[in-house]
């Protein structure tokens, strides 16, 4: 069927290219409980079947894309936060084989591995991730492939690199489609849902998450667009056009501007005080999320991420001062 005339209630498609799809749930149950993703529709000498890129979106959606496009023969994921696992597990039971990066991999069959990977327990007990989890109608896959971050992946004739985004989550990759000429960044931070939009950009609310890593993860995301792409495609945003930099000018600004808030907030204090009391003091401020107005384990959640943004841009503040001395 021909995309131009497809249109499924509460989902936004876009075409890329002619056979290449941008896939987006227009109203989810949550911030947390989608991403928009790729669907490479068949094309002779390429792909025979469709292949669905980290399209993680309710069951119902995940139906209708089957009965237009499919089958749909592997599904890959890009890392194993929420937003890109909950609903991964309606693709399997359609048949699609699921691919998904190491180590995080582990996400998608096991909600335990979820809050063991990403340390929660250091601040909260699993009961409040199942919660998360069923807010997010996260359920677990049976099986997946898993594969290195950096792989070259190849589905019959369509040849798919990954590209490690590693200050996002250590199992976070894009995709670049050589032939193309599309780069996916998947969850680098942009995430402007239209042109001018603002969102949260980039976000590092985990321990396994690095600030000096996402600052190279931006440079290379760009060299990589303006030599080998001509669109660049996200898990929250829409689709920019060769040479538009955009996006890293908007990522490389959030970053600036979080850490100016976080050092604003340090010149309140004491300098004497020490790490852990100063984000206990910075989390009383609601600095980047509105905590005050939440309750229950939602509370809980946003405070261990704020915890861990606040950490690293003191880390970060504090290695640059370093740096400075030397
Ligand atoms: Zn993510």
């Amino acid at each position: 069927m021909k995309p131009n005339h497809i249109s499924i209630d509460n989902l936004q498609i876009n075409k890329v290219t002619d056979d290449i799809l941008l896939v987006h749930q227009i109203n989810t149950p949550s911030h947390f409980s989608c991403s928009d993703g790729l669907l490479i529709l068949p094309k002779e000498g390429r792909n025979s079947r469709a292949i669905a890129l980290d399209i993680n979106i309710e069951p119902e959606y995940i139906a209708a894309i089957n009965k237009t496009f499919g089958p749909i023969s592997d599904y890959i994921n890009t890392h194993g936060h929420m937003d890109h696992i909950a609903h991964v597990y309606a693709w399997e039971q359609l048949g699609t084989t699921i691919h998904a990066p190491e180590p995080e991999a582990k996400c998608l069959t096991s909600l335990y591995q979820f809050y063991e990977g990403f340390d929660w327990q250091e601040m909260n007990n699993f009961s409040l991730i199942e919660q998360f989890a069923e807010l997010n109608k996260y359920q677990k896959c049976q099986k997946v492939f898993p594969f290195q971050p950096g792989d070259k992946l190849r589905f019959e004739d369509l040849i798919l690199d990954t590209i490690p985004f590693t200050g996002h989550s250590i199992s976070h990759i894009g995709f670049l489609l050589p032939s193309e000429k599309i780069l996916h960044v998947s969850c680098l931070g942009f995430d402007q849902s239209h042109p001018g939009v603002d969102g949260f950009g980039p976000w590092y609310g985990f321990k396994q998450c690095s600030i000096l890593k996402y600052v190279n993860d931006i440079d290379l995301a760009e060299s990589i667009f303006l030599e080998k792409a001509h669109f660049l495609t996200s898990s929250h945003a829409y689709i920019v056009k060769k040479s538009d930099t955009t996006p890293f000018e908007y990522m490389r600004n959030k970053l600036n501007k979080n850490q100016w808030i976080v050092d604003q907030g340090l010149k309140t204090m004491d300098s004497h005080m020490g790490l852990e009391e100063k984000i206990s003091e910075l989390l009383k401020k609601d600095l980047f999320f509105p905590k005050k107005k939440m309750k229950g384990f939602l509370f809980d959640i946003y405070s261990f991420w704020e915890s861990w943004i606040i950490r690293h841009h003191i880390e970060r503040n504090e290695s640059l001062k370093n740096n400075k001395a030397v």
